[in-house]
């Protein structure tokens, strides 16, 4: 196999980043979060004051933006206009702001095209809403996750509380959670789907270590011991 690829997908809060993070530790591959960089172009929108559903405005903020990826040890930087955004498209406001601005077609076709890019030439796993069914459909491993709606609220509560943001009830992330949800599944362009090649895990009750676990469980030994072509750069 000369390069392959491992296509993770699913709602918001399923588990994917934590698993396609510890899936390219542990095989030596890179990561590509893909929501990072519809989180990017949320946030420019927001920055600007352009609401992130007017398509006229939103192509025109496209073609001044300057998206740049950068893979550090293991991590990923987002570089936006020359401005490092990593931490900053994490602030509440932006995952809805991401949701909307993804619905539209010139924004995908733009992050598509890079993404295509970036996983072309090496050993990836990219984690998004429509890796194995519209970004990479010939990705030879691809899986998708699930998990109840309390759950994933639970966990982007406390994943928000790591990051210093507590002033969010339970309540307010359940219903960012269910617009991204219905949004993300409902746009016409490119929506989150399970596609019949994809191996769903139900992360529900599960710890990371053993969705992890249950994902190496799919592979085939050549690319679990490393011996396919690896290179995490
Ligand atoms: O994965 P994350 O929650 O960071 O993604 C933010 C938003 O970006 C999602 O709610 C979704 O609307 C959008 N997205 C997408 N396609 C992807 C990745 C993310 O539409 N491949």
């Amino acid at each position: 196999m000369e390069h392959f690829q491992i296509a993770i997908d699913g709602p918001s809060g399923s588990g994917k980043s934590t698993l396609a993070r510890s899936v390219a530790r542990t095989l030596g591959i890179l990561y590509l979060d893909t929501g990072a960089m519809y989180r990017a172009c949320g946030l420019k929108a927001l920055d600007l004051g352009i609401d992130p559903k007017d398509e006229p405005r939103i192509s025109s903020m496209l073609e001044n933006l300057r998206l740049d990826i950068l893979f550090e040890q293991g991590s990923q930087r987002v570089i936006l206009d020359g401005e490092d955004v990593t931490e900053r498209i994490r602030m509440p406001g932006v995952s809805v702001a991401a949701s909307d601005i993804s619905s539209l077609r010139p924004v995908r076709e733009r992050m598509v095209q890079m993404q295509r890019q970036i996983a072309g030439k090496r050993n990836v796993v990219l984690d998004g809403r429509d890796i194995g069914s519209y970004v990479l459909p010939s990705a030879p491993f691809k899986f998708f996750l699930t998990a109840d709606p309390e759950e994933r609220a639970k966990r982007r509560l406390e994943e928000m509380a790591v990051r210093g943001v507590i002033d969010l009830t339970f309540e307010a992330v359940l219903a960012d959670l269910k617009y991204r949800d219905h949004q993300d599944s409902t746009r016409s362009f490119a929506p989150l789907v399970r596609t019949p090649d994809a191996i769903v895990i139900d992360t529900t009750s599960n710890t990371p270590e053993e969705t992890l676990a249950q994902l190496l469980s799919y592979l085939p030994e050549e690319v679990r011991s490393g011996s396919g072509s690896g290179d995490a750069s």
